[in-house]
């Protein structure tokens, strides 16, 4: 068996050792019998699956019971609608602050249904860099401000919580989600797309302050409707089980490496080795503001553009996949979350360096 270094931006590389049980366990269950894929969402297997992944997310999060969790589908797309229609209340107006790409999507699809005020944003900017707080335009009386913690295309990360008041912090964690310690009682709502640092696609994980819930538009779709799935524990309809299953291995997996403590410790090595590599040589450059810099997702370019075919064919043959940057951004990313190890990173450096010395 041979496993490459898959820096993908999404859906990403997964632990080996979750492969491997889920191989294991893949046609019997555990004496069932039976395959999870194939085992009904209400029998007393599955619901037991389900439930410990949940305590082993909230555990590893430090989710409190003042807040829901749930596994929704539909992936983290779906809630740029779902958001609004369950947060706006009587509200009409809601805040988002503009970082990148995936801001610009959610903000496209919140004004469908809210005025939305972008307090602030850095497009001027060139997506380089996140607007200070002190010069957002928030307004006291939105129904939450929504922001973007890490902009996986751009490679943008905030190095700080947006302080929000009263008013309700909701924030897309695709991308960033168990990377590192982080206090989830600053936040109304926190949702992710299971795909980059979860488990597979399709999935979104929704951890909710309970006073948010119940305050969705009549017209709300009721699967989409937070109050709903939160009473129906996520099965008001047949949930993504075997990614629920999947996502419940991921979770043990971090929680047996030391939580998102020693991931912090090992994710902050791994970038700040890559950005370090990048930042000494003349030949790769990476154009964020060096406090911004996402842990997860590295992106750079090549001092000359027409050796980037090159240099992915070269990446390829030595097992380091899909390092090619977003169609809109060009050049590389190398996605490195949680699952990819340390050596990944070597590995990287190394064919990077020889491929300068060869070609510069
Ligand atoms: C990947 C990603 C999304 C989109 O996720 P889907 O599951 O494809 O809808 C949204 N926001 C961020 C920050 C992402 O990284």
């Amino acid at each position: 068996m041979s496993r490459a270094y898959n820096f993908c931006a999404g859906p990403a590389i997964l632990p080996t050792e979750v492969l491997q049980q889920a191989r294991e366990e893949m046609l019997d269950w555990r004496g069932t019998g039976m395959s999870v894929m194939e085992m009904s969402h209400r029998s007393g297997e599955f619901v037991a699956i389900a439930k410990e992944a949940e305590r082993d997310l909230r555990d590893l999060a430090g989710v409190s019971d003042d807040y829901a969790v749930l596994f929704m589908q539909g992936g983290a797309s779906s809630q740029f609608a779902t958001v609004p229609l369950n947060l706006l209340g009587d509200k009409s107006s809601a805040d988002y602050i503009n970082t990148g790409i995936w801001s610009k999507k959610a903000i496209a699809e919140a004004s469908r249904f809210a005025d939305v005020n972008v307090a602030a944003s850095s497009e001027a900017d060139g997506f380089t860099t996140v607007p200070d707080q002190s010069v957002w335009h928030t307004n006291p009386d939105a129904a939450y401000l929504h922001y973007t913690p890490n902009e996986t295309i751009g490679g943008l990360e905030y190095d700080f919580i947006p302080e929000s008041g009263s008013v309700p912090l909701v924030a897309d964690m695709s991308s960033t989600i168990l990377s590192r310690p982080l206090d989830i009682s600053r936040f109304g709502l926190i949702y992710a797309g299971a795909q980059k640092n979860i488990g597979p696609s399709g999935l979104v994980v929704v951890i909710i302050r309970k006073d948010l819930l119940g305050q969705a538009r009549a017209q709300t779709p009721t699967m989409l409707n937070y109050q709903v799935i939160a009473d129906n524990d996520s099965m008001y309809n047949t949930p993504a089980t075997y990614s629920w299953y999947l996502a419940g291995l991921v979770f043990k997996w971090l929680k047996a490496r030391g939580g998102v403590q020693a991931m912090g410790e090992i994710n902050r090595r791994k970038a700040d080795k890559l950005y370090g590599y990048i930042d000494a040589s003349d030949f790769y450059a990476n154009p964020i503001e060096p406090r911004f810099r996402s842990w997860m997702n590295v992106p750079f370019t090549l001092a000359d553009d027409s050796l980037n075919s090159a240099f992915l064919k070269g990446a390829e043959e030595r097992g380091l996949l899909n390092l090619k940057g977003h169609r809109t951004v060009g050049g590389m990313r190398a996605s490195i979350y949680n699952a990819m190890p340390e050596d990944g990173i070597d590995a990287l450096i190394d064919y990077m360096q020889t491929f300068e010395k060869e070609r510069a």
